[in-house]
């Protein structure tokens, strides 16, 4: 086989087979393609797409470049999930000890922070001692014995995808929807659960700004996961505004505590009952997703999961006394107000805003090598739809001065105060 062939196949739109991915992705990864034929096959991909078959080879070969974890002396159904990632996304915090104590097993591998949008490695990493590196073997061990387990993504996952996402950031073949689906597929098939729910964010803090292209990723990413043997479903929540109140590592801990305390905002514990009941049903504990949903949703309202959270941080390494104690986590930095210009609705609240302001603040990186603070971030008092006073606080930002400036400027320019009240749907579809 010659990659110049197969370039060529790709530019007259014709599919390839899988024996020709699997020489495409296994050639790049060794580095006996180079850079160049591997930019043309990226752009022919970025105009003539993929087929189903073709997707699903993609995924498949890139998950075989590196370790594919084997779970299966973990008795049962294991379930994993991921986010396309939004802002004051906190919602695998919350799920794993919840799914947890209601009988599932969650293995999970997880991301940092970049850019506008917060990883919950990150977030786990403001809880002291708390540590996201356990070999396999423990990793393991803890989902076997607690139910869940939380680790950074290993290098050995998936190494392909990392260089060919590298090669697209630079060559402006990042918005390809196969090969966004198979770049996040190839770590899911990777890191061995049997069932995943993909939570595929909409809106403006979101990768996918559109419902019609939320629908085609997911839809795309569902058909892989099948075709490689998982229970896959794919869950479109709305991201036009932050999930939930709270923006920043730390911050989203101590809302983290608060949902599993029962006394979450009512955004967050839906999302989280949502993703819970698919991955109950998917796991056998439940018969339907709506009694997985509910189980899921009376859990967190009575407060019930959160010695599992306290379990698996522990486990972890984790010091809880830092989370029975959360409102320190609200003093350790200075705070300025924002305060409504006039009364009315608030009717936006643009969530790509807020994750850039948090950003600026340090609570997320701008680039790879950045050091962020934990502390810092921001409080959303209000939603889309809520009634405010003029001269009402609306937000508080918690900041060690870096970036103020910047963040109240955005801020301010990201609230529209008017006189509708707007409804929006924060689960917008599901598709399986
Ligand atoms: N996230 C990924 O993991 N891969 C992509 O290509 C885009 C988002």
């Amino acid at each position: 086989m010659q990659m110049v062939d197969l370039i060529n196949k790709k530019k007259y739109n014709q599919a390839l087979t899988r024996e020709e991915i699997k020489f495409i992705i296994d050639g790049y990864t060794k580095g006996e393609i180079p850079d160049y034929q591997m930019s043309a096959f990226l752009m022919a991909v970025y105009f003539n797409d993929m087929t189903a078959e073709e997707s699903t080879a993609l995924a498949m070969a890139m998950r075989d470049s590196g370790e594919v974890l084997d779970l299966s002396d973990i008795e049962g159904t294991k379930v994993d999930k991921h986010s396309t990632g939004g802002v004051g996304d906190k919602v695998s915090i919350v799920l794993a000890p919840l799914v947890a104590h209601l009988g599932a097993k969650l293995a999970k591998m997880s991301g940092r922070g970049l850019g506008h949008t917060g990883g919950t490695i990150d977030k786990l990493e403001s809880i002291p001692g708390f540590n996201v590196v356990l070999p396999l073997e423990q990793f393991k061990k803890q989902v076997f014995d607690l139910g869940c387990a939380i680790v950074g993504q290993s290098g050995d996952i998936a190494p392909a995808d990392k260089v060919i996402y590298a090669l697209r950031d630079v060559t402006a073949t990042v918005d390809s929807m196969p090969l966004i689906a198979s770049s996040i597929m190839s770590k899911k098939l990777a890191s061995g659960a049997d069932a995943i729910v993909l939570d595929v964010k909409v809106g403006s803090g979101a990768f996918m700004k559109t419902l019609k292209d939320a629908e085609e990723l997911s839809r795309i990413m569902v058909d892989i996961g099948k075709k490689a043997g998982k229970k896959v479903t794919a869950i479109l929540t709305g991201m036009e505004e932050p999930l939930g109140h709270k923006i920043g590592n730390a911050l989203e801990i101590y809302e983290s505590v608060q949902t599993l305390e029962g006394n979450g905002p009512e955004d967050l514990t839906q999302v989280v009952s949502v993703i819970s009941g698919h991955l109950l049903k998917h796991a056998g504990v439940v018969k339907s997703y709506k009694e997985g949903y509910k189980l899921s949703y009376d859990t967190l309202r009575n407060g019930s999961a959160l010695n599992k959270f306290y379990e698996f941080v522990s486990a972890q390494g984790g010091d809880i006394n830092f989370l029975k104690n959360k409102d320190e986590i609200l003093t350790k930095t200075n705070t300025y107000e924002i305060k409504s210009t006039q009364d009315g609705f608030l009717e936006k609240v643009d969530a790509l805003n807020f994750g850039i302001a948090a950003m600026k603040l340090g609570a997320g990186r701008a680039t790879k090598d950045d050091v962020i603070n934990l502390f810092v971030g921001i409080d959303l008092h209000k939603k889309i739809g809520d009634p405010v006073k003029k001269g009402e606080v609306i937000c508080t930002i918690y900041h060690e001065d870096k970036g103020l400036k910047d963040a109240i400027e955005i801020i301010n320019n990201s609230y529209v105060i008017g006189n509708k009240k707007i409804k929006i749907d924060l689960i917008k579809e599901t598709i399986q």
